[in-house]
This record gives C-alpha cells, structure tokens and sequence, in this order.
C-alpha cells in the first residue's frame, strides 16, 4: 500500500470522504488521492516521493508557481510580526489600495477569507443596493456553496452527481433564476417575466468550473445592457479569472464593466483570501458605513494580506508574465487539440489565456448540457494515465487546467509527449 493509500484509508474514518473539499476526491477517476507533501514551481511531490507536473495549482492561485521566493519572504516577514490582530493594519490599506489601482470598475473593496463569502456578500450587497430579492445565475457557473448558489453549481457538483445540495431549504433557492450559460433569449426571457424583481445577475465571465467555457461574443455585452435596461447590477464573479486573464481580469479583456466583482483564489497567493468590490456608492452600503452587514474575524489577515500584495505587486510590475503565459499556453492547448484530431477524435478542446479543458466531448461545448455530454469514462482513464505519468490534471472533467508562468516550453512539451503517447500510441 502506497503512503497516500495508508493515509486516505486513515482519513476516510475521521473526515467526511477522506477530503476537506470534494473536489479532491478520485471519486469519478478511481484510487486514492494523491497527498502532497510539497511543491516547487511547477511540479508537486507526494508522501511516496512521486513528482508531478501540477495543472491545479491549488485550483488557480499559484499562477506564479510554488514556492515563488518573493511571496514566501513577505509571508514569513508578516509571521513574524504576529499572525492576527482583528484590528486594522497598513497591509489592508495597501492591498485595497492595489486592487483599486489594478481594476478600474473597483472603488472600493472588502476583504473576507473566502470566494463562497466574497459571492454571498456581494450578492448581500446587490440585493441591499436594488432593495430586490431575485438573482440570476447560469447553469454551470459556480460561485461557492452558500445555500442560494448551490443551484447546477457545476463541477463539484457535476462529478459526485449531485445536482442540487440536500440541506438547502426550497425557500431559499426559490429567489435564485437558473439561465442557460451563452443564451441572452434565456436571460432576456427572464428579465421579461420578473425583470423588475431582479436584483443581480451572477456570472462566470468565462466559466471555468464546467471545464472552461468561453463566452460567445456579446453574452457579456448582452447581459451589461439587460441589466441596466432594468435597474439590475451585474456581478461578475472572478474567483478564478480575476489576475489570470490579465491583471484586469476577464472584465479587462472583453471591455465590459461589472458593477461588482468578486475575487478570489489568486488574489490570496496560496492563502485563504476573498475579495468583493465595486462602484462606490454600492459599496458604501456595507456596514460599517452603510446597512448591508457583513463582519469576518480574520478578514483582511496579515499574512493572508501580505501573500496576496506580493503575488499582485510581481503581477503588476512584471506585466510580460501574462504574455508569456499566455502565449506558452496557447500553444500548450493548441497542440492538444492537434493530437486528439490527429487521433481521429472528435474532442474538443476549449481555452481562454492560461485556462483550458480537454473536453472529451463530440461537439463544441457551450454550455451546460454540451459540458455534460462528456464522456466521463474515458476521461477518466486518460486522467489516471497522466497522473501515472506524472501529470498531475484535477480528477474530473469538469475542471479547468491551470497554467502557471513556472511551466516552461520544456516542461510543457514533456507532458505534450505523454498526452501523445496517450492518443496515438
Ligand atoms: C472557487 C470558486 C468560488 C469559491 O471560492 P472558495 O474560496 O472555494 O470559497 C467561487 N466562484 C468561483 C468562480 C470559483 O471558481
């Protein structure tokens, strides 16, 4: 029995399914999880020694790679300072101050410890801005596990087959609207029936958490102008997108400005970190300056902050990163698709910067039902094959590949070889 087998089988008795997020468990694949015992640039290591090529990257945060020495040395400075106050600090002023500067729709902005908290607050906030109930979210975008949202909330729950949350009360989710991702008739549909109880629509500007989903042109466009014809704020949610895609995020790179954005995964440099903000006179709602409340005990963390303004502040003054990223990326994912179409298969793959999905799919995918008409089987046998292999991919269909600036042209044509070798033998 392997190391990670000994531990899985230790855990599966003390913690619900042996892991502390779902989205870790070889359920779908088969196996025991991996468990790591440390990483460094692009690669992880598990308690059996073996190293992988990592394309989770802790789920996106470390699109610097681990390890990076800059954002290690400001979270060991912090330590040492002392690892919590609960009262006000320079660092949050500092890193308010960053994203602000970085994002040109954020005015203001409150930090809190998670993307689930980020997304409930800010739709806290949206309701309390239009004094309306109803939201709006698109089949297949996740935005954390609060009770309203965990509604065809994607990967997660695509994979363990769960379709809806057992403990959600029917009265809770009754004032979340499910669309159809990349269907504006969907959206406008909605808005035609109920468009004036409509506080906000939520939305994964690409939707990353069905495997990645890139937004036709004018969804987002689309969704703008819905919404301001009927008095209704625009979320974006870029929990993963945000400092990806660009340093302004996806809202950067198509042009569109959200009324509010919710961040977080990279934003906290490995550490538990979320962030919601935007136009200030919907932010000055927030208590304590206005009536919307909203607290957290270790909100705006010392260290927490000094990971996430290390990993901005190198994002921000290195900005032919995201080229590079992008570009290696581009290639890394074209190349795939190449392979599989040299193999005589119809899969597609889908990809928006350093995100990308190998869809073992007939079809484009653009949404939800093309999404889940993968199929699962046999990407789980090319998943166990590349994590035999060393490449260490999330153990589901649904999930998006991470790039990171510490996967170079080498490392990256290694694994192309292993996919190759996969496809055609
Ligand atoms: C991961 C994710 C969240 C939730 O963030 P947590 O930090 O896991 O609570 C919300 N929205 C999106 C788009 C995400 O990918």
């Amino acid at each position: 029995m392997s190391r990670s087998e000994e531990l899985f089988k230790e855990a599966l008795n003390v913690i619900p399914g042996g892991v502390n997020s779902p989205v870790r468990a070889f359920g779908s694949i088969g196996g025991a999880p991996r468990f790591i015992r440390n990483a460094d640039g692009a690669y992880l290591y598990d308690e059996d020694g073996n190293q992988y090529v990592d394309f989770i990257g802790s789920w996106g945060p470390m699109i610097l790679g681990h390890g990076r020495k800059e954002v290690l040395e400001a979270v060991l400075d912090a330590c040492k300072r002392g690892l919590s106050f609960g009262a006000a600090t320079q660092a949050e002023v500092e890193m308010a101050k960053l994203v602000c500067g970085l994002v040109p729709s954020i005015e203001m902005v409150r930090m809190v410890n998670s993307g689930t908290e980020a997304v409930m607050s800010a739709i806290r906030t949206a309701r309390g801005y239009t004094r309306r109930d109803k939201i709006l979210k698109f089949a297949g975008c996740y935005h954390g596990h609060s009770d309203g949202l965990l509604v065809k909330a994607g990967s997660g729950a695509m994979t363990s087959g769960i379709p809806d949350s057992l403990g959600v009360p029917a009265g809770i989710t009754r004032d979340t609207l499910t669309a159809s991702y990349n269907s504006l008739e969907d959206v406008r549909s909605h808005f035609n029936q109920c468009g004036e109880e409509i506080a906000a629509v939520i939305v994964e500007p690409v939707a990353a958490n069905m495997g990645v989903v890139p937004p036709k042109p004018g969804f987002l466009e689309g969704l703008r102008e819905l919404c301001d014809a009927y008095g209704a704020l625009l979320i974006f949610d870029e929990v993963i997108t945000g400092f990806r895609l660009g340093i302004d995020g996806a809202q950067g790179l198509y042009q569109i400005t959200p009324d509010l954005t919710v961040f977080g995964k990279i934003i906290g440099g490995g550490m538990p970190v979320g962030a919601y903000g935007g136009r200030r006179e919907i932010m000055e709602l927030v208590a304590p300056s206005g009536g919307v409340y909203q607290a957290g005990t270790l909100s705006g963390n010392p260290v927490a902050m000094a990971a996430g303004i290390a990993q901005l502040t190198l994002l921000k003054e290195r900005p032919e990163y995201y080229g590079a990223l992008n570009q290696k990326a581009g290639r890394f994912f074209g190349r795939i698709q190449e392979i599989v179409a040299d193999a005589g298969l119809p899969y597609q793959v889908n990809h928006v910067g350093s995100l990308g999905c190998l869809f073992f799919a007939d079809g484009a995918v653009t949404d939800y039902p093309s999404a889940k008409s993968s199929n699962t089987k046999a990407f789980a046998a090319y998943c166990n094959d590349m994590i035999a292999h060393g490449v260490y991919l999330a153990p589901s269909q649904f999930e998006a590949m991470f790039l990171s600036i510490a996967h170079t042209d080498e490392i990256l044509d290694a694994v192309l070889e292993i996919i190759g070798n996969y496809f055609t033998g």
